[in-house]
């Protein structure tokens, strides 16, 4: 007995003394309730948010609120499913009736409170409660498999139609028809028949996600409702799931049925947007599908339809294109920004189809992806891409090539268990250096599964191989994301570039990114440069490498080789002063003010003399070392930087966090407080890799870190980034 669980009640009442007499009341089962109070609605509602309670006793009068009121505030906002009893000072019969009828298990005045009929009252509002959801449960679903009935079904199309409406997007219904049913029904009998529709009904909700909605229509005809599908192609994956799941033989009382099924979708609203028309779009598209030849699917509309179509050849085809050799590598130099020479190649697949001629990847990789072909065209990219590159290290050997080769890797690959042993593999079957192998990953790849991505891609990039994000921009990463991956390089996405002349949001990004990577350590790459002023332009910010048309575009292997020989022919590079000289006027738009250079200057707060001198010395270094003030404090770093406000240009500011009087973070507060002072450029300087202290940095917008190990400040580091954040500065602030 000893290990029954209280019940929880949650007592609402504005009176105290009520309070007092309902707890007082049930004092004397205390071990077996447990109590909670709040004295308003609001409160109530946060404790609701936080707990489950077996049951909430509430105040009739509440604040300005009657005990309807509430009571629809509890339900509309799905805040609580415990039973209610209402308490109520009144003695009116007709108000508390009315409380039942909205939802309310019980009521009880508050003249008659006892510690015997508040019990009773919990306990009976709890079971009237169970009675009254398997009712409704009842009503609602069909008693053979548990699936939503018809009735349940329409109504959750016409809620997913408000839905839609409201947020502009749309949603499928699928129809599904068993294709043998009644031949089982006929010779295995009723309950063979019965025991069938569960199994389909267990293998189709078990094909889905769980909130999509599935219902059983009658005999033996199901329906799902599918939401928040933006693809085309999923929702021709879901529909293949489907067949296939029902496809597998299925055990009957111990005898093996081979059955199929036929399957009908409707699009909402492209098909219609009424609930019974939509249903009937999907039976008569499900009534296409069996007519043209059973266990399959079929669209209502003819352009999807024939997508479908197009897509099932596609993915026919694509079964016989590994063996009959039809891919090929195409390869595209990046470009060191440094000295114009070639960094690397990125591998990118090309499809020649008999038929259509070349496919390109973004069409046949996604189909790749849900027809499981990805991994074994993924291993062979790998395989080909080593090959070539020990080719080239060998046939060009006089041309000391430092080539490091990309290869685009997908998420399914990566998930691959064996994924790490292969390219381990491949690399030494080649004799390759591992750096000189990158594994490009998008963001959307990783982000699924950071932590465990984090560990396979640490084993490989512990070996040397270097790891890319790619498209960077378009997904979702965080700084956190970015932190905890072994990161190399970072790819910003083409979008990014294409309007980094022309529009000053896209460069500011640029810069932020570049300033971001370079802070922890990445090296950057520019994807798809095609113009002159893009190149120079990012050769300004800061950027490592540039790939894209303006340079060359994906090469065939001849062309490649040719290129390799002769790089020469690759276009330059061209300093921003000789853009000024021909009058560019994206370059003059960008330059307008990058007039006045004065004494740059660098405002060190550290309270830490060895780590002030030693950054001095990094600082003395530089072919143009700026000046540098100090300060032991947050006071008098804000007393400096009001003084340089006042006075024009603005500093960069190399801040410690763990200082005397006011610290870094108290610093960046205040500094964020005062819109004088928001154009400041703060790094901060850590001495270990405190995620605390780095995360709430990153709130501050601080522009990036500068690790001061054991052996000094990272001296390369930091005068990479200031070199940086002087060209940067004067031209975009
Ligand atoms: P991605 O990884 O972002 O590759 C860059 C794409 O941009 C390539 O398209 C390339 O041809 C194109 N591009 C490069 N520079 C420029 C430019 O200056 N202007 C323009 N307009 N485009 C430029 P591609 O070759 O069609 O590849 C498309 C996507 O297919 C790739 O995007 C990548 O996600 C995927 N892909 C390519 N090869 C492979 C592969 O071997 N495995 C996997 N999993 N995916 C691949
Ligand atoms: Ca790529
Ligand atoms: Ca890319």
């Amino acid at each position: 007995m000893g290990t029954v669980k209280p019940l929880r009640v949650l007592v609402v009442d504005d009176d105290k003394l009520d309070r007092i007499a309902v707890r007082r009341a049930l004092s004397k089962v205390k071990n077996v309730i447990d109590i909670s109070e709040a004295a308003t609605f609001e409160e109530a509602t946060s404790l609701l948010l936080e707990e489950n309670y077996d049951c909430l006793l509430f105040d009739y009068r509440l604040g300005g609120k009657n005990g309807i009121e509430l009571i629809q505030l509890i339900q509309n906002e799905g805040l609580s499913h415990a039973p209610i009893v209402m308490l109520s000072g009144i003695d009116d019969e007709f108000v508390m009736l009315n409380c039942l009828k909205e939802g309310a298990q019980d009521f009880l005045l508050k003249s008659e409170i006892t510690t015997h009929s508040l019990v009773r009252a919990i306990r009976y509002a709890q079971e009237r409660k169970q009675i009254s959801l398997q009712m409704r449960f009842l009503a609602q679903h069909d008693m053979l498999t548990g699936l939503a009935n018809r009735s349940l079904f329409i109504e959750s199309v016409r809620q997913a139609i408000a839905r839609s409406q409201r947020d502009n997007t749309y949603f499928a219904i699928m129809f599904i028809d068993v294709d043998n049913f009644k031949s089982v029904n006929d010779t295995l009998g009723h309950e063979a028949g019965d025991e069938l529709l569960t199994t389909i009904a267990d293998l189709i909700k078990s094909a889905l996600r769980d909130n999509d909605v599935v219902g059983r229509l009658g005999g033996d005809e199901f329906s799902v409702l599918i939401e928040g599908v933006e693809k085309q192609g999923s929702l021709i994956k879901i529909a293949q799931q489907l067949v296939e799941a029902i496809r597998e033989p299925i055990t009957i009382q111990g005898k093996l049925i081979h059955t199929s099924i036929s399957l009908g979708i409707a699009t909402y609203p492209t098909c219609s947007s009424d609930v019974s028309a939509l249903i009937k779009c999907a039976d008569l598209a499900m009534y296409k599908a069996k007519q043209s030849g059973r266990n399959g699917y079929c669209f209502y509309s003819d352009d999807l339809q024939m997508l479908a179509d197009e897509y099932v050849t596609l993915k026919t085809d694509l079964h016989k294109a590994l063996k009959c050799k039809e891919f090929e590598l195409y390869y595209q130099p990046q470009i060191n920004v440094s000295d114009g020479t070639i960094a690397g190649v990125e591998a990118l697949i090309r499809w020649n189809h008999p038929v259509r001629g070349m496919v390109s990847p973004d069409e046949f990789i996604p189909v790749a992806e849900t027809v499981g072909l990805i991994n074994d065209i993924g291993d062979w990219v790998i395989e080909e891409a080593c090959q070539q590159l020990q080719r080239w290290l060998s046939e060009y050997k006089d041309l000391h090539l430092d080539l490091v080769v990309a290869i685009n890797v997908s998420a399914y690959q990566l998930r691959q268990l064996s994924f790490k042993k292969n390219v381990f593999n491949t690399v030494k079957k080649y004799g390759l250096p591992f750096r000189q192998v990158e594994l490009e990953l998008t963001e959307s790849a990783v982000i699924e599964d950071v932590e465990r991505c984090a560990t396979k891609l640490k084993d490989l990039s512990g070996k040397g191989i270097q790891v890319a994000i790619d498209d960077f921009g378009t997904g979702f990463s965080s700084f956190r994301h970015l932190q905890l991956l072994p990161l190399k390089t970072l790819k910003i996405d083409k979008i990014f570039i294409d309007e980094i002349c022309t529009v000053q949001k896209s460069r500011e990004i640029v810069k932020s990114m570049i300033m971001m990577a370079h802070a922890l350590d990445m090296d950057v790459v520019a994807e798809g440069v095609e113009t002159e002023s893009q190149a120079s332009l990012l050769k300004i910010l800061g950027c490592d490498k540039l790939q894209g048309y303006y340079f060359s575009r994906p090469l065939k292997l001849q062309d490649m080789n040719r290129l390799l020989e002769s790089p020469g022919t690759i276009a330059i590079i061209k300093d921003a002063s000789e853009h000024l000289l021909t009058g560019d006027a994206a370059m003059k738009s960008t330059f307008s003010t990058n007039k006045k250079k004065g004494p740059f200057t660098i405002l060190l707060v550290d309270d830490d003399d060895l780590d002030a001198k030693a950054i001095e010395r990094s600082l003395r270094k530089q072919d143009d070392p700026p000046k540098l003030v100090r300060v032991v404090n947050g006071f008098q770093a804000l007393e400096k930087l009001k003084e340089q406000s006042s006075a024009g240009s603005p500093y960069l500011v190399l801040l410690d966090i763990n200082m005397p009087k006011m610290g870094g973070i108290e610093f960046l507060d205040a500094v964020r407080r005062d819109p004088n002072l928001h154009r400041s450029t703060v790094f901060v300087l850590t001495t270990s890799i405190e995620e605390k202290d780095k995360l709430s940095a990153y709130n501050y917008h601080v522009a990036g870190y500068i690790v001061k190990s054991d052996a000094g400040p990272d001296y390369c580091h930091l005068s990479k980034m200031i070199k940086h954040y002087q060209n940067t500065v004067s031209l975009l602030h």
